[in-house]
């Protein structure tokens, strides 16, 4: 498969997750599963999975939902998210392709059924799950997902064999396949228990949805905020350097400067609309006020985003 398509799969998901692939659809009750990945255009059958080799034996997978990071080495395989059980046969096709056998180790990088629904097949077959102890919290019961434009799912909790086995709170280190592995949480961001992956010996970090290639999603209603999104990047922009290999949540591999660019657009965007929601605008009127607009053309639709930040920055309502 050409790297232009696996972007455009990739860019799809991404897109789609934000809302900005269908016309937005009034879903007064929350959506099915099934209802929401045709919403999301998700083919489980029809997407393969596709590889990016971004070091000696570290590799990013591309499929439906987040990516996935691949460590491939003497000590075996970790990854970071697991996208969906139906991709899994596919995901371990990829991994014996590069070399490696059963997955050891999981990294959920948070929550969210597009990162972490694996756990439900890998879990049975015996991986280590490891996630930041709120993403485990998350996982034991029903969550809403307000997903802006597409409709609210309701994320069912997890059997126990694919709720993490090993939480941390700020700070997990693995050695692993020759390098320290950092996994670090930085407060609440792109929810309550988001993880940055750092792989030290490759320079390269996994981002999961707390950095994005578009616009982001926030979600508020799960412990996620703009502040917090902004601070959790820049913590980790402290902790890289300018040749880091940067893996977003969603979307092509980028790089530090694009990790500078995207603090530097939420913090702009963050002091418009929280300037707006000082002089008592509703969200019509913010979105009216195009706050974003010289960032359009790179990020895509801003409706999802101005959505959360609204509720993020206290705005009183539409
Ligand atoms: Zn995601
Ligand atoms: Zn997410």
């Amino acid at each position: 498969m050409s790297i232009i398509h696996y972007l455009r799969l990739a860019a799809a998901t991404m897109l789609a997750l934000i809302g900005l692939a269908q016309p937005a659809a009034a879903h007064e009750h929350p959506m099915s599963f099934d209802e929401m990945i045709e919403a999301l255009g998700w083919d489980f059958d029809a997407t393969p999975i596709t590889t990016e080799q971004v070091g000696d034996n570290l590799y990013v997978l591309f499929g439906v939902g987040g990516n996935i990071a691949v460590s491939v080495g003497k000590d075996g395989v970790l990854i970071v998210d697991d996208q969906h059980p139906a991709m899994i046969p596919k995901v371990a096709e990829a991994i014996a392709g590069l070399g490696g056998g059963a997955v050891d180790f999981v990294v959920n990088s948070h929550w969210h059924f597009d990162h972490a629904d694996g756990n439900i097949a890998l879990g049975e077959q015996g991986a280590w799950i490891i996630s930041q102890i709120n993403s485990r919290r998350m996982n034991r019961v029903d969550r809403s997902i307000n997903l802006v434009g597409v409709g609210t799912y309701v994320q069912q909790a997890y059997p126990p064999h694919a709720l993490a086995d090993i939480t941390f709170n700020d700070l997990m280190q693995l050695h692993f396949n020759g390098e320290r592995v950092d996994l670090l949480h930085f407060g609440p961001a792109h929810t309550s228990g988001d993880t940055a992956t750092i792989f030290r010996g490759h320079n390269a970090v996994h981002f999961g949805d707390v950095f994005n290639a578009g616009y982001p999603f926030i979600d508020v209603d799960n412990g996620g905020s703009l502040d917090g999104m902004i601070a959790f990047c820049s913590a980790v922009l402290a902790q890289i350097d300018t040749d880091t290999v940067v893996i977003p949540g969603h979307g092509p591999v980028s790089t530090y400067a694009d990790l500078e660019a995207y603090i530097e657009m939420l913090s702009a965007v963050r002091e418009r609309v929280a300037a707006l929601i000082a002089e008592g605008k509703s969200l019509e009127q913010v979105v009216a006020a195009e706050p974003t607009k010289e960032f359009d053309q790179r990020y895509g639709s801003p409706a999802s985003l101005l959505d959360r930040a609204y509720a993020s920055l206290g705005g009183a309502g539409g």
